[in-house]
């Protein structure tokens, strides 16, 4: 351990909560140097959501590196990049009648952001963006600028500007009608609101608390947007690739937003992708207006496209999504009403879940509790006052169960 605290930067931080030094991984367990097993609800934070190591994968990968197939090529054509693109439309686009234009805009979530706010600006000639309290969309600036968190901006060391935030869905605890501010400020030529180029929104904030929007709140943030001639750009880099269920997680509001940020578990092994889909009327971009060396990683279109094959040729990974997530919520719901008193709150959709606690504090130590009961979970909120559930999505059911007893012990031992 001593390596990294020599050698590594101070920034480094999921390994100061888990400090073990990881050798191994397969499907929901992880396994340190001293061969001690660790049961995984953290997934890398939503980018392994068919689990670590997984076969199908794996298998395609070896293939693809054993022939030879190329590993770097910026965006030249090659056939890893064809079959995926294929799939991705036969696969994921056209069932959902959905008309878009993939972007490869760089390896990462902040970089599919950076591309849809700069292609946003660009399409609309405005540089005003709306985001929502709590919402989170990676750590460069132009995506820090659209983030809530007020430590995470800090480090931005420059003004943070061009956006403006509004209320996420339940902010006023149900108290206020939905956009009742948003639509004031648009609608009144004296409030000094910038015209906004777009919305950008989660439909689930991870990073903010596991906040789930619902889908009539969607549906109310889709119709404004149209009404007001405003691009509508989800970011669905942690939720997407069924995280809540379905593919897309604003399939459930029916909704068809004009661009779409994916990231994280779109390469499906844990390998650096990002994609920005964007409306096809939208994609005004000039040849290498916006570049990068790392936009064509073939190997990670090798499993993405392995993945879309293996999980999402039928329904039957979303169906088991919701299934375990139902799971999931009975437990805590459960573990909650076995506790009162105790000021915990059941949070999530799909397999995205999470234990809000009124005291913040003990939320960070029932993941340590979790910890030394060999279970990998996270927190998040704006005082990490939630427990993160987030298991792969391909998860056993005992597994699961195992992991929520585990979890269910971890919290009653602090509360
Ligand atoms: C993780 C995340 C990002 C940033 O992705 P990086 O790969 O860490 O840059 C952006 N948006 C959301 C919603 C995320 O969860």
């Amino acid at each position: 351990m001593s390596t990294f605290a020599a050698l590594e930067s101070e920034v480094r931080s999921y390994c100061r909560g888990w400090p073990v030094m990881f050798d191994t991984a397969v499907g929901s367990r992880m396994t340190d140097v001293d061969g001690k097993t660790y049961l995984d609800f953290f997934a890398g934070a939503g980018a392994l959501n068919y689990g670590h190591n997984n076969p199908a994968l794996k298998g395609a990968l070896i293939d693809y590196l054993q022939r030879d197939g190329v590993t770097h090529a910026l965006d030249m054509h090659t056939v890893a990049k064809r079959e995926f693109l294929e799939t991705f439309s036969e696969l994921v686009l056209k069932p959902r009648k959905l008309d878009y234009k993939v972007q490869f805009p760089g390896p990462t979530g902040t970089t599919a952001v950076e591309a849809a706010l700069k292609l946003a600006r660009k399409v609309t000639g405005k540089e005003a963006m709306i985001n929502f309290t709590n919402a989170f969309h990676g750590m460069t600036l132009g995506s820090l600028s659209v983030t809530g968190n007020s430590m995470k901006r800090g480090g931005a060391g420059i003004p943070l500007v061009h956006a403006t935030p509004m209320p996420y869905d339940n902010y006023f605890d149900g108290q206020v009608p939905d956009f009742l501010w948003f639509e004031k400020v648009l609608e009144d030529a004296g409030s000094s609101l910038n015209e906004p180029a777009a919305v950008i929104v989660e439909t689930v904030q991870g990073e903010g608390g596991i906040n789930p929007a619902r889908a009539e709140w969607l549906r109310g943030l889709a119709e404004l947007c149209r009404r007001h001639d405003i691009l509508l750009i989800v970011d669905d880099v942690q939720m997407g690739c069924g995280r809540t269920g379905p593919f897309f997680s604003f399939e459930i509001a029916g909704i068809q937003p004009d661009i779409v940020c994916l990231s994280k578990s779109i390469s499906g092994y844990g390998s650096p992708m990002g994609l920005t889909l964007v409306k096809p009327e939208l994609d005004v971009w000039s040849p290498g207006e916006h570049n990068g060396t790392f936009r064509g990683y073939n190997p990670a279109f090798v499993t993405a496209t392995a993945a879309l094959r293996e999980y999402w040729a039928d329904e039957r990974l979303e169906k088991s999504t919701l299934a375990k997530g139902d799971t999931v919520e009975a437990s805590l719901t459960e573990l909650v009403e076995s506790l009162p008193g105790a000021d915990l709150q059941v949070k999530g959709r799909g397999l995205a879940r999470g234990l809000g606690f009124g005291k913040a504090e003990l939320a960070d130590r029932a993941a340590a509790a979790a910890f030394e009961r060999g279970l990998l979970l996270e927190t998040s909120g704006p005082d990490s006052e939630v427990a993160k559930i987030m298991p792969a999505l391909t998860i056993s059911d005992d597994e699961l169960t195992d992991g929520l007893d585990i979890f269910a012990d971890a919290v009653r031992s602090v509360v």
